[in-house]
């Protein structure tokens, strides 16, 4: 059955008499049901990718491409005159993850399901997810986002458990979402939610009262933790995931056959970061209550459980006080005393105690004790995690240290994002690449053909205009397509450094005035969410939205320089910019950026990048080589060894470097704080002045001078093209395909399905 035969059973009228809202809602229950078709993958062992976010995106055009329904259902669309760019309008974003980790997740179960491995995600139904950004007085509000339409991708499932906090119980309920794998088999998201949750509560913004945890577990993802009530919510929203995913795993387990004993040979659990932590404890105390005793029950969990570390940044490495536990799991606090003398007993060193001096319960610890590996999510940052950071883990447990460079689904950030360059791709090389990402290597043989170059130009052209079409649509922005699109998306924090990125745009902004024009107009793009709580991201957004309004409102400069800051930064605004892109800002402060996954997408895309020596930068930098990236910066080794030192002061660059002091001082200029607030704008200035943790000053000149080169070089169209070229050719390494089948051949073992 075709599309429309569908919807015209469905609504008794075919396609041409329906309204987009009717073809959206026909063409979602229409993939829902192709889907069943699909089975999905059995074996014997299966894996749990547990996480707290799952950032999947619009679903219904990715769906279709992988069910290759794609190209079907949009010419039935055309002949009723519709666009599958129209009906997509309609879809909502669910927007169940903060950044690059929830993004992982998604793109791995694209992967797993795509690779026909046995494993499902399991994570929380969050009613509006991540909150709707919007900007006002150059401010950023923050709203409810809801995504759960009355037709949704959510399936609801007859799995309910009852789950127990200290005093009171709630009853949850298991949501599935189908993820359809390329051309294979599908896997489920699990999504857990409780059936007392009221959405009612959520007043003036996104504030709801924070101790109703039965009506309010599951509305938003991560809520404000500014306070101890936040907190607290953290602590009852994690418990409920990993309660709810303990016991899906165990009633699945003794289904198949496993007698408990022999768990691991049924399941292998991924914990992605900290976040399901408590699914070791919440397992022993589940096999316990099934008849194992407390070390069997112990010994048993860590051969089933594997975490992945996220980041070296000590200030999110979850320890939650003793007292949290106390209060919102009193079950689980025996668990974790006697996992905490296990250790003691071992080791007589309070640094790796799951219980530290100040009372507090270390999560990665855990995990760390009890699992088969810990990964890190690219070479530079396991390494760093090895030497430095965990290095009183990595001494006592050497053979559990393993590295998984993160990867990115090709289906969602080429295939879909970009249909003209995957087709042109296609043109040159065959479609062996949409399975074998590594295939792209072969577009190297066109380093020299002239036409194909052109072509990648003009690709990369088209994709500039279709973005500010839909800049101009949907943020009534005015943006020449003609400038070069220099483009840093992704959450704000102070160690990805868009404050950076701002003192360049300043320091350009002096140039023009002082008539050092650009060869070529330059758009410096932004797009990023700022922590409701984060008082200094905040406060960098505020800085950028001045510099946007300021240089617009200036004749001299707007002809030549341009900030455009989006509103709302997510998924279906990343598909639309990164094939737009052509300089990719990757300039956290080396050591910091635990891999990035942005630079990924970009790099596929044909953008080249910007960055330092960080994350997977690093990785980049191998396979492309230097001629072919622009790095600038500070190595990690010698920021970490600044660090060690303690002696950082930002203040004496500031002193020591006129051009600097002159960028810094315009943030509390009269001519700012005309477009600005003074409370913003000077909190800003003396943060950096007197801290800059993340280390801005040291980086500043060598950033503006290697900006400077990649925008110089921009102009040699022909020698850009070929970066462009050997970009795209080296992205196959990054294909979230090759990260799980790492993960599969070294740490998960299940039996492998590829169709
Ligand atoms: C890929 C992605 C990220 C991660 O970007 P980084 O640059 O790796 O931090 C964040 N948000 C969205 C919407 C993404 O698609």
């Amino acid at each position: 059955m075709t599309a429309n035969e569908y919807i015209k059973q469905h609504f008794g009228r075919s396609m041409d008499a329906c309204t987009n809202e009717e073809i959206y809602e026909g063409l979602l229950l229409y993939v829902k049901e192709k889907a069943k078709e699909k089975e999905s993958s059995q074996g014997k062992k299966k894996l749990y990718y547990i996480s707290a976010e799952f950032l999947i995106g619009k679903l219904l055009s990715n769906n279709l491409i992988n069910l290759g329904l794609y190209d079907e259902v949009r010419q039935e669309l055309e002949q009723c005159g519709k666009s599958l760019a129209q009906i997509e309008e309609i879809e909502q974003e669910p927007s169940l993850g903060n950044g690059g980790l929830g993004r992982l997740a998604a793109c791995f179960l694209d992967s797993v399901a795509t690779l026909g491995l046995n494993g499902d995600g399991v994570g929380l139904n969050y009613h509006f997810g991540l909150f709707c950004q919007v900007f006002e007085n150059n401010l950023q509000k923050e709203e409810p986002n809801p995504w759960i339409t009355p037709q949704s991708w959510l399936t609801r499932t007859e799995r309910t458990y009852k789950v127990h906090f200290g005093g009171f119980w709630v009853q949850s309920r298991m949501y599935d979402i189908d993820v359809v794998g390329y051309e294979n088999r599908t896997t489920k998201l699990h999504l857990f939610d409780v059936e007392s949750v009221d959405e009612s509560l959520v007043h003036d913004g996104i504030q709801f009262d924070k101790t109703q945890i039965a009506k309010n577990l599951t509305l938003f993802l991560y809520p404000d933790d500014s306070d101890e009530d936040g907190r607290l919510l953290r602590v009852y929203q994690q418990y409920f995931m990993v309660s709810n995913a303990a016991r899906l795993i165990l009633d699945e387990c003794v289904q198949k056959g496993s007698n408990l004993y022999d768990l691991p040979d049924y399941a292998v659990i991924q914990i992605n970061d900290t976040h399901p932590t408590m699914v070791i404890p919440e397992l022993v105390r589940l096999l316990m209550e099934r008849g194992l005793s407390i070390d069997e029950a112990i010994d048993v969990v860590s051969k089933t459980c594997a975490y992945t570390n996220h980041t070296i940044l000590a200030e999110a490495l979850e320890r939650w006080p003793m007292h949290f536990m106390q209060q919102a799991v009193p079950q689980l606090v025996p668990i974790i005393y006697e996992l905490n003398n296990k250790v003691n007993k071992k080791y007589q060193d309070p640094a790796v105690a799951v219980i530290d001096n100040a009372d507090c319960v270390c999560m990665a610890h855990i995990d760390i004790h009890y699992g088969i590996s810990v990964n890190g999510v690219a070479a530079l940052h396991t390494e760093i995690l090895k030497d430095t950071e965990l290095n009183h883990f990595y001494k006592i447990y050497p053979e559990k240290f393993n590295n998984k460079t993160n990867g990115i689904t090709f289906r969602r950030w080429l295939l879909y994002c970009n249909p003209p360059l995957a087709s042109f791709i296609e043109g040159l090389i065959g479609p062996g690449f949409k399975k074998d990402a590594m295939q792209l290597e072969r577009l190297s043989s066109y380093i020299n053909d002239d036409a194909a170059l052109e072509k990648l130009l003009a690709i990369k052209d088209e994709r500039k205009a279709v973005l500010c079409e839909y800049l101009k649509a949907t943020q009534n922005m005015d943006i020449d397509a003609n400038s070069i699109f220099d483009i840093q998306v992704k959450r704000l924090h102070e160690y990805k450094r868009q404050q950076l990125n701002a003192l360049y745009v300043i320091h350009k902004y002096f140039e023009i005035k002082s008539g050092k024009l650009p060869q070529r107009p330059i758009t410096v793009f932004f797009g990023a969410k700022a922590a409701p709580a984060y008082t200094i991201a905040k406060d960098i957004i505020h800085l950028i939205l001045c510099l946007s309004q300021l240089i617009a409102a200036d004749p001299q400069v707007s002809p030549y320089l341009k900030v455009v800051m989006v509103e709302n930064y997510n998924v279906t605004l990343a598909e639309k910019m990164i094939p737009a892109c052509d300089i990719s800002e990757q300039i956290s402060l080396a050591s910091k950026e635990a891999s990035g996954t942005g630079n990924m997408k970009f790099m596929l895309n044909g953008a080249v990048t910007l960055g330092t020596m960080d994350g997977a930068n690093v990785e980049i930098a191998e396979l492309v080589g230097e001629d072919n990236i622009f790095t600038f910066g500070a190595s990690s080794q010698t920021v970490i060894e600044r660090y060690k030192q303690g002696d950082y002061k930002s203040k004496t660059y500031y002193e020591e470097d006129e051009d600097l002091r002159q960028a810094v001082d315009f943030i509390v200029s009269d001519t700012m704080k005309e477009v600005g607030s003074s409370e913003q704008l000077e909190r800003l200035y003396h943060e950096l002045l007197e801290k800059d943790w993340f280390m801005t000053f040291p980086d500043y000149q060598d950033y503006i001078a290697v900006k400077d080169q990649a925008l110089a070089a921009y102009e040699d169209r022909k020698a850009w093209a070929k970066r462009m070229l050997v970009n795209i050719s080296k992205a196959g390494f990054f294909s979230a395909d090759r990260t799980i089948r790492q993960y599969n051949d070294e740490i998960w073992k299940l039996e492998t399905g590829e169709a």
